[in-house]
């Protein structure tokens, strides 16, 4: 699987994930645009973690420049009332993308982003609100495979063929699925079993220290402190971490040497990559990884 990843996470400032081959978008921070100038035709579906304004200021260009019948697909939490009064508002200004789709999501839907590609949404608590409202969401990407049933292993192609004539595909076929891809949305750190076995994981680290300041705590939302992330991650079957969305009052090179500290305190071995404070990266995947 080879993914091309471009992005800017910078928490209060802007924050967005372009994952080219899938044409999806987490996060629509402002400066989206004009970093992916023409790549951003190839957006189709957008999918958006919780309404701050730094995660969601790069859709009304998003949507001028590149709206058609029935794209981009913008997806957000359900109880976000923000996105209702900005789907107005843009269909408003400029009546040509009307043909935006906004689409609320919430916990346990599956939306397909292609033939054998899902993503899922799921919960966190970076918005401080009842359990059963949606205002924060992270994503999960996973695709979706038949594979033969272990018992029908030793028919031949022509009994297998013969078989899917009287009772369909279905009867002898299982779907595998795997995670591929999980990106945390802004969140404080949770019960790891959600992001457990995914090959990559793109996760919020907002704070070095431990709840060491208030200012970007917005509106009381929660984020994350990067020990306590290293440590859930050094408790995951994951293959490659990517961090992002540190507060920019560290400088590139204290979060470097914080990363490569805590891989070894925590003994993690998987590539891990980062977004430092103020740098557009173009194909994250291909970057150095810190700690190897
Ligand atoms: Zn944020």
């Amino acid at each position: 699987m080879q993914l091309t990843i471009t992005g800017y996470s910078t928490a209060l400032f802007s924050t967005w994930y372009f994952i080219e081959e899938w044409g999806i978008l987490f996060d629509a921070g402002e400066g989206l645009i004009s970093s992916l100038l023409q790549k951003s035709r190839k957006i189709d579906q957008v999918f958006i973690s919780h309404a701050d304004r730094d995660h969601i200021t790069g859709l009304l260009q998003l949507n001028q420049l590149n709206a058609r019948p029935g794209f981009p697909v913008i997806h957000y939490p359900k109880d976000s009332d923000s996105f209702r009064a900005l789907e107005k508002f843009s269909k408003l200004f400029d009546p040509h993308v009307s043909r935006t789709v906004w689409t609320p999501v919430t916990e346990g839907d599956e939306i397909p982003i292609a033939k054998d590609l899902l993503v899922k949404p799921i919960r966190n608590s970076h918005v401080p609100v009842e359990q059963h409202i949606i205002k924060s969401l992270g994503y999960q990407v996973i695709q979706t495979r038949k594979k033969l049933r272990p018992e029908y292993a030793s028919l031949s192609g022509e009994e297998l063929r013969q078989l899917a004539e009287r009772q369909g595909r279905d009867s002898f076929s299982m779907e595998v699925r795997t995670n591929l891809l999980a990106y945390s949305g802004d969140t404080p750190v949770e019960d790891g079993a959600k992001w457990d076995n995914t090959k990559i994981l793109i996760h919020e680290a907002t704070f070095l220290g431990n709840g060491e300041d208030i200012k970007v705590r917005t509106f009381g939302n929660k984020h994350s402190n990067l020990e306590e992330v290293m440590e859930m991650v050094s408790t995951l079957h994951i293959e490659q971490l990517i961090l992002g969305h540190f507060s920019s009052r560290y400088s590139p090179e204290e979060i470097t040497i914080a990363v490569k500290d805590l891989c070894e305190k925590y003994a993690i071995n998987i590539p891990v990559r980062l977004i430092l404070p103020g740098e557009t990266v173009h194909d994250l995947l291909g970057r150095n990884p810190v700690n190897l």
